[in-house]
This record gives C-alpha cells, structure tokens and sequence, in this order.
C-alpha cells in the first residue's frame, strides 16, 4: 500500500511555463508524485509527496519549489519521541 502524508499541506509548487519537458523530476522522486503529460510535468499525487526536495534540486530550470524537511517523517518522529514541535534538529537540509 502506497503510504500517504497528511492531505493539502504538502509545499510542492510546479512552474507549469518554466518546466521543459525533461523528465529529471520523474526519475528522482520516490514517490511518483510527478508525472509528464503532453512534454511538462504535472503533479499526479501531491499527497504523497514527502518534501524530500530531490525534484527541486534536479531542475534544471528551477520549476520545482518544495520548503524540504517541513513535513518529513524524521521530524514528525523527533516530535512524537520528544513532545515537542516537530523538527529533524538537523539545521541543514542534507541530512534528511
Ligand atoms: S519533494 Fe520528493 S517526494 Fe515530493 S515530489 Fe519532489 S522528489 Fe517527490
Ligand atoms: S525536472 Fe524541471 S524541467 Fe524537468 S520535467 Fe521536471 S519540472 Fe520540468
């Protein structure tokens, strides 16, 4: 069963006019978040985006903006173990 975050509140936002068709987002995602219809990408999934930002980072036009980390599972545990807000407590996006 394909795992789903929490509805709507996933940060992804795609440049429809910036995107050229490439397919890198595609390749790198874990997810299959996004797809390719008619040479752009589009957003199939959202709610299974997990904020990793492997997307973003693969653009080569920079049409994919996702504030990383803000929803990742790691601080959503972090959270749970410690009672408090949710946070990798990592300070940099690369350790995620
Ligand atoms: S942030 Fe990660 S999970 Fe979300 S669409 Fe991009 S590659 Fe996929
Ligand atoms: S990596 Fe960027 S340019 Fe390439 S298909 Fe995805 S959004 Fe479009």
């Amino acid at each position: 069963m394909k795992h789903k975050y929490l509805k709507n509140v996933q940060t992804l936002r795609l440049s429809h006019d910036k995107c050229i068709g490439c397919g890198k987002c595609t390749e790198v995602c874990p997810h299959n978040v996004i797809g390719i219809e008619n040479s752009k990408a589009v957003i199939t999934d959202k709610n299974s985006c997990m904020e990793c930002g492997a997307c973003a980072k693969n653009c080569p036009v920079s049409a994919i903006k996702v504030d990383a980390n803000v929803g990742c599972a790691a601080a959503i545990i972090f959270g749970w173990l410690t009672g408090k807000e949710p946070s990798c407590d990592c300070g940099s996006a690369e350790c995620c």
